[in-house]
């Protein structure tokens, strides 16, 4: 009855329900609140009466259906995580980190030790899988239940294998809605933060991956399963290149513990975004044109580097496309967005080089990294280019060990708070990274 340990699970998502029967706790599944509101025990959210109520006299939840219908004619099935007992864990990796990936590797571990949460947060590109390793290895060796979460399943993808070399010998599972595997129990997981809702009182430590991104940010039922899947006695750790305005405040008030990496491992600042005027871009694209400074500045930018430009909607992308095309006959071009069914394809093909330019909407920006790129964001503007994001797009620049000049521009016509707010914290973290001696001189 492992598959039961730690979780909780619906009847339909047991294989061996005659022992489960026999051996497994009954949880309730929904609670009411007040004569009118019942709440959903496995995401937290809280129902109308009236509106939740089936046929039968029964309610459900429809916040979470897509785990498989919760309704009160049923109950949870589960059984408590066993207490941890210590072990030997391989442990294969080789790579060396940097002084900066150190400091914050020794920080957590030390936090895992007592048993308290912490925030890492560590500009865009600075390597932060490898600092974790340590601290899984010790969290195993512990006897502890570990997971890794992000909110987006491509990041947990190109996870899941990282983490398995690195402990070749330790079972793990990666679990996301589109899975075929079954799930069984592991002491390693890496899995989608939706997952979590079908656990409880699991992990003694949760790692949560790009914690101010899509879906999880402002997602009250998310932030729910994460505090039902950790034990009591546990650390939390979040991972960030751009903390939101909650995690901070946190961190000011000394409510949670952070440490900071500045800097990237091959010790360069992070391009600073510059700023230039561009004006009515909406009406002239709209009109079919690509406005005179996007051109000159696509036409500098492309003699030294690939060019990605952000562009704020689709309809707008596809429009600017052809008038690029028009202006630059001679130059391979596409764009993409997250419906497009050639995503992947395109995404590689600009790794590959077959393209120089790739327009693309706010789906690139983050989780990609490209070799010799430059960044435009046209029209950095529009709402949709939050702090954050503005953040993780000029992110994308000069990742790789060697050196390409790469740049990124903000194209505008009236600057926003989310422009400056963006630009002054790189230039707070490249401060940060040359006091803190983890930066080198040009
Ligand atoms: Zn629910």
């Amino acid at each position: 009855m492992q598959e039961l340990w730690g979780r909780k699970v619906l009847k339909k998502e047991i294989e061996n329900i005659e022992a489960a029967e026999e051996q497994s706790q009954k949880l309730l599944t929904m609670q009411e609140v007040n004569e009118k509101t019942i709440q959903c025990l496995r995401c937290g959210q809280v129902q109308s009466k009236s509106i939740v109520q089936l046929f039968n006299g029964h309610f459900f939840c429809p916040e979470c259906i897509q785990l498989g219908r919760v309704d009160t004619s049923q109950d949870f099935y589960h059984l408590p995580e066993p207490n941890p007992v210590k072990r030997i864990v391989n442990f294969a990796w080789k790579g060396q980190l940097t002084d900066g990936q150190q400091a914050v590797s020794n920080d957590l571990v030390a936090s895992v030790k007592k048993g308290e949460s912490r925030m890492i947060w560590a500009v865009t590109g600075a390597g932060k899988t490898e600092m974790l390793f340590k601290t899984i290895h010790h969290s195993l060796e512990s006897g502890y239940r570990v997971a890794i979460a992000s909110p987006r399943v491509d990041v947990c993808l190109e996870l899941y294998p990282r983490i398995q070399a690195v402990f070749p010998d330790e079972p793990a599972i990666l679990l996301h809605g589109k899975m075929e595997e079954r799930y069984r129990y592991t002491k390693l997981l890496v899995c989608t933060t939706h997952q979590l809702l079908r656990f409880f009182q699991a992990f003694d430590v949760l790692i949560i991956d790009e914690v101010d991104a899509f879906p999880f940010v402002d997602n009250p039922l998310l932030q729910y399963g994460v505090n039902q899947a950790i034990k009591t006695n546990s650390s939390l750790v979040y991972l960030t290149a751009t903390p939101t305005k909650e995690l901070t405040k946190k961190t000011t008030q000394n409510q949670l513990k952070t440490s900071i990496l500045p800097a990237r491992y091959h010790r360069r600042i992070l391009p600073v975004p510059k700023m230039k005027w561009c004006s009515r871009w909406h009406e002239k694209i709209k009109k079919g044109n690509s406005p005179k400074t996007l051109v000159t500045k696509i036409r500098t930018l492309v003699n030294k580097n690939d060019v990605l430009i952000f562009c704020p909607s689709i309809s707008l992308m596809e429009k600017l496309k052809e008038a690029v095309e028009k202006k630059f006959p001679e130059v391979p071009l596409a764009c993409v967005h997250s419906q497009d069914p050639e995503r992947l394809e395109k995404v590689l093909k600009m790794r590959n080089k077959e393209y120089r330019i790739l327009m693309t909407s706010t789906i690139l920006e983050r989780g990609v990294t490209f070799d010799g790129v430059s960044v435009i964001v046209l029209g950095a503007n529009h709402d949709v280019f939050a702090t954050s994001a503005l953040v993780q797009i000029a992110g994308r620049v000069d990742r790789r060990k060697e050196f390409t000049a790469g740049e990124v521009w903000f194209l505008h016509d009236g600057c926003t708070k989310a422009m400056k707010e963006a630009i002054k914290q790189i230039k707070k973290m490249n401060t940060l990274g040359i006091e803190r001696g983890l930066i080198d001189e040009m």
